[in-house]
């Protein structure tokens, strides 16, 4: 997809993008393809496959209009969908978790160039971040990161009571889902719900996303092997 498809698709399925977003979606794409070699940013460096698989896609869970506020993206890599978010809404507030030094030496580069001042850039593995920030963000997304039990026990007790985790997944997702039943219970998610959807090109993708309505037993999360070895 081009620009012009791009934008004409994102305003298909409700997003209404700021005016100065086509033109800073631009910059990031060239820095993006352009630091790629030296960051290991990402196996995606077509711009037709860019606007699709990571601007387009990115976007995508904007459409639920609970995402607001504080909004943590853990394992954001070189910024999915945490930096799209970031342009595409002023009005939240981005963090962008990753244990990648490199690429968070990226993301800093393009938070200067775009003038993204609602973006803070954390280099951290999510369960050091949970440490200092345990229950504070509004919404933890996660795009691409680890099977959903993992992730949910690296990124749930971030999230404040009557916040959401959402997880974005390809065709794996409700089958991960089915998984993750009782993770969720005792983490403290009560409802949660799965949707499914296809980029233009007809790729299938998954988003689940999770309402935490009990504080996360302070427990949660375990170390990385732990969590790893035997997923909740
Ligand atoms: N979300 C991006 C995307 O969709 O393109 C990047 C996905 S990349 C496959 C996975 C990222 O998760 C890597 O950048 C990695 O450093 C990060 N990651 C792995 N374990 C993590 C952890 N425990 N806490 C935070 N980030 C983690």
């Amino acid at each position: 997809m081009n620009r012009d498809e791009f934008l004409v698709k994102t305003a298909g399925i409700g997003i209404d993008l700021p005016a100065e977003a086509p033109e800073k979606l631009a910059v990031y794409m060239d820095l993006l393809i352009r630091r790629n070699q030296e960051f290991n940013l990402t196996a995606i460096t077509d711009p037709e496959e860019i606007y699709e698989k990571h601007f387009y896609d990115s976007l995508y869970p904007l459409t639920d209009p609970r995402i607001s506020g504080t909004v943590a993206d853990v394992g954001t890599g070189a910024g999915f969908p945490g930096v799209v978010f970031a342009i595409a809404r002023s009005d939240l507030k981005v963090i962008l978790i990753d244990p990648t030094a490199k690429r968070c030496r990226f993301l800093e580069e393009i938070r200067k160039e775009l003038k993204l001042n609602n973006v803070t850039v954390v280099n951290q593995r999510a369960e050091e971040y949970v440490k200092t920030k345990r229950e504070q963000a509004d919404v933890v997304i996660a795009r691409a990161v680890a099977s959903l039990p993992v992730l949910a026990e690296l990124c749930v007790p971030l999230v404040r009571p009557g916040g959401y985790f959402i997880s974005m997944k390809g065709t794996k997702g409700l089958e991960e889902y089915q998984q993750t039943e009782h993770a969720f219970q005792v983490l403290g998610i009560e409802h949660s719900e799965i949707r499914e959807y296809t980029l233009p090109s007809g790729d299938g993708r998954t988003i689940i996303t999770a309402e935490k309505t009990r504080i996360t037993p302070g427990k949660y999360p375990r170390n990385y092997g732990q969590i790893k070895k035997k997923p909740l």
